[in-house]
């Protein structure tokens, strides 16, 4: 099932701490360079403001041969790798939630030269939120258990079944102009029951306002789910993907393409909502499917909060 979505109202922080502590981080920095190299000269580079749960690295690869197939290996599973326009290979590396402190090799190959990338996972703590929402998004009625059984087997299906190719070639973009809380990565408690840790960013908007696509894209999903109300998933190619959830209105179909920062529907608090807000996540898939019935292991990043290079 989606991961809990909360709103502004009836959140208890333990630690009391306020603010969108993510917009001060940004800012892409330049990771150490470690990589073994073999038959060629494989350069490899990791851009990402912080190598921790909840972030995605960017794996920058330069000296492939002209042609060359990239592959890129990491977390267990395939990462598609793209070209850039100068000529270099990207990855883009999400970093799980559950991901413990440590180092994590990443093995790239470009037709035949080999190089691994250390990736050192710093330890994140999240804090622990209480929250407040109609009982039966915390225990569903077994009325609805088919429809979330549903639900969960759709987005299974859409995670599996991103483009080929990278349909974005800008920046991401807000999807709203007004700030998000920093809940991202929080562990929630629903009416005194623990649930999965907040995947997400709230963007505290009022009711109505317009939402725009991230970027570039295909609309996948665009219809009501039990947990996260009316719903958007862009898919933006190579297994990238933004889900937008607890819209009042569409302004989009499925099948539809968009560009980045087309009007795609509007804020609401349809599903399990304290309130008006934007929930807002992007992620991309792991390499092997998951059952429907366990906890799904997925990868989604805080990089709502910003416009990102990638
Ligand atoms: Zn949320």
């Amino acid at each position: 099932m989606p991961t809990p979505s909360e709103g502004r109202t009836g959140s208890k922080e333990r630690d009391g701490r306020k603010g969108d502590r993510h917009l001060a981080l940004a800012t892409f920095v330049t990771c150490s360079v470690l990589a073994v190299q073999s038959a060629e000269p494989l350069r490899v580079s990791a851009l990402a403001r912080a190598v921790r749960p909840g972030e995605l690295v960017v794996l920058e690869i330069a000296g492939a041969e002209p042609g060359a197939s990239v592959h890129v290996r990491a977390f267990d599973r395939d990462i598609p790798a793209y070209t850039t326009t100068e000529g270099t290979h990207r990855a883009l590396v999400g970093i799980d939630l559950d991901v413990k402190p440590g180092t994590y090799a990443a093995a790239i190959d470009a037709g035949g030269a080999h190089a691994a990338y250390d990736l050192v996972v710093a330890k994140r703590a999240f804090r622990t939120r209480t929250l407040t929402v109609d009982p039966a998004f915390v225990t569903p009625p077994e009325s609805e258990r088919e429809r979330i059984e549903r639900d969960a087997k759709l987005l299974e299906e859409v995670w599996r079944s991103s483009s080929p190719e990278r349909l974005w070639r800008e920046r991401f973009v807000r999807p709203v102009a007004e700030a998000a809380n920093s809940a991202f990565g929080t562990r929630s408690i629903f009416n005194g029951q623990p649930r999965s840790a907040h995947g997400g960013a709230d963007f505290l908007s009022p009711a109505g306002t317009a939402i725009h696509a991230p970027n570039a894209g295909r609309i996948v999903v665009a219809r009501e789910l039990y947990f996260s109300g009316n719903t958007i998933v862009i898919d933006h190619g190579l297994g990238v993907f933004s889900m937008l959830a607890h819209l009042s209105a569409f302004d989009v179909r499925e099948g539809d393409r968009v560009a980045a920062g087309q009007l795609v529907g509007r804020v609401g608090a349809t599903g399990r909502v304290t309130g008006p807000h934007l929930h807002c996540k992007h992620g991309t898939p792991p390499g092997a499917p998951v059952s429907a019935k366990k906890r799904r292991i997925w990868t989604w990043y805080s990089t709502c909060h910003s416009s990102s290079r990638l």
